[in-house]
């Protein structure tokens, strides 16, 4: 059993892992920048340690700062959190070397799930489904232009090391080609390092339904449902729930072995996320997350499980502590993503929060490192909380988020609270009749972004 463990992270979900920890009674160590030094992490950790200026390239990137934490504090193992260096198969091939455990997958499998062609490929070999488009790697604008020809337009063409919803282009007709591919290549070298693109068949009315994954790495893997994350701004997800609205029994039962089948057969170990686009009735695989993913919680809530007690249990060599059979979903659950930003255009809103309260009772979890007083620093992400309901069914869900919504205080700055409690209203919401071109659509006629 480890005996403490350094969280690699920030925010909310630095706080997430340390509660977990604690449960396990293993002690924790924070790290931070400058920029920190006030942030609930530290706070709420057994030690912490500053490693570097407010810049995340210098603070929560800076490898040998991490390392140097570990070294100082003899914590034996780095909690990643999701974002930073999560999927960093460089960070992950160093804490090996330092004779440390990362908790998460191996450098390798990182790899290959990192770079979205040598993913599809993979994932087709081991027979998972796959949105049609290019075998691989597409160098020139003619090759292009035949392959938008081959699969019928519109297409999509994506970066290869693309995240974040950045690196992708969407050309309707032939004419838009060149500017499409330029574009993307220009993201994917400026953001990414890396001016590789693919081409897919852009699918017009699709929704994005995630399956989470669990591996133990010695060939055993579970599934624990899909989540629906469709509603999404910019390719970023704002609102997404468990189970999806329009995922039936049988579709969860074959599409979660089929994803269950292929992370036992490389020997997986921890979690992760296969993303879907699910249009008429089949999935399309379009990239898979090797690490624990922001909505988490909405999985945790329908399965009563603790995703990174468990991703800790795996990474010291323990078995799951569930299997297949154990896994029954109970009732539905919600999560809201509440960004410090400016409606209508989401201009991150940084500054001083003068009063915080977070909303309570039956079925609902904040997950916030919030708290009166405290400064959000302009440094980094907007998010500073995620509201999560459960409920026996979607509609009470959808009722509770609403009473939740309205409990919740945060005075100071603004937020994208007023959002959530404006779709509410919508009928598409209440019925679950969205895709991923919803959201757009509502906030161009609604508030005028686009
Ligand atoms: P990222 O790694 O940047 O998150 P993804 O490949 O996961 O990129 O895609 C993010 C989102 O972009 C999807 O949830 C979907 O909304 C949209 N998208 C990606 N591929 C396609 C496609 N082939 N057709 C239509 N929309 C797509």
């Amino acid at each position: 059993m480890f005996s403490k463990i350094l969280v690699a992270n920030r925010g909310e979900i630095a706080l997430r892992v340390i509660r977990a920890a604690r449960e396990m009674g293993i002690q924790t160590v924070a790290v931070h920048s400058t920029a920190d030094s006030d942030a609930m992490h530290v706070r709420m950790a057994d030690e912490s340690v500053c490693i570097g200026p407010p810049s995340s390239t210098q603070s929560y990137l800076s490898i040998p700062a991490i390392i140097a934490a570990c070294e100082i504090t003899g914590a034996e193992a780095i909690h990643p959190g999701y974002g930073f260096l999560s999927e960093n198969a460089n960070f992950v091939q160093v804490i090996e070397d330092h004779g440390l455990t990362f908790i998460g997958p191996t450098a390798e499998h990182i790899r290959v799930m990192g770079d979205k062609i040598t993913a599809k490929d993979t994932m087709k070999k081991l027979g998972v489904p796959c949105v049609p488009g290019s075998d691989g790697g597409v160098t020139s604008l003619e090759e292009a232009k035949r392959i938008g020809e081959e699969i019928g337009y519109p297409v999509i063409i994506k970066a290869t090391a693309g995240g974040g919803g950045k690196g992708m282009k969407v050309a309707q007709t032939a004419k838009d080609m060149e500017k499409a591919f330029q574009t993307a290549r220009a993201e994917g070298k400026s953001n990414f390092g890396n001016d590789e693109v693919y081409i897919e068949k852009y699918l017009t009315t699709p929704r994005h339904i995630e399956i989470q994954v669990f591996g133990d790495g010695k060939g055993n893997a579970v599934h624990l449902g899909e989540r629906d994350c469709s509603l999404q701004r910019r390719h970023q997800k704002v609102f997404e729930e468990a189970p999806g609205p329009s995922i039936t029994a049988e579709e969860r039962a074959r599409i979660g072995k089929t994803c269950a089948d292929a992370v036992a057969n490389i020997n997986y170990i921890g979690a992760g996320t296969i993303e879907f686009l699910y249009e008429n009735g089949e999935f399309y695989f379009i990239e898979m997350n090797t690490r624990l993913q922001v909505e988490h919680p909405v999985t945790e809530a329908i399965f009563g499980v603790d995703l990174v007690r468990e991703q800790i249990r795996v990474a010291e060599g323990l078995p799951m502590s569930f299997t297949q059979e154990d896994l029954q979903i109970n009732g539905h659950a919600i999560e809201v993503r509440i960004n410090a930003e400016r409606l209508p255009n989401f201009a991150p809103c940084p500054g001083k929060i003068t009063q915080y309260h977070a909303p309570g009772g039956l079925g609902v979890r904040m997950d916030s490192a919030l708290y009166d007083g405290y400064s959000i620093p302009p440094f980094y992400d907007s998010l500073i909380g995620k509201l999560i309901v459960h409920g026996r069914d979607r509609p009470e869900a959808l009722a509770r988020l609403g009473r939740a919504l309205g409990e919740l205080i945060v005075d100071g700055v603004d937020t994208t609270v007023p959002l959530f409690h404006a779709l509410l209203a919508e009928e598409d919401i209440q019925s679950g009749g969205y895709n991923i071109h919803w959201l757009e659509h509502w906030l161009e006629t609604n508030l005028g972004d686009g």
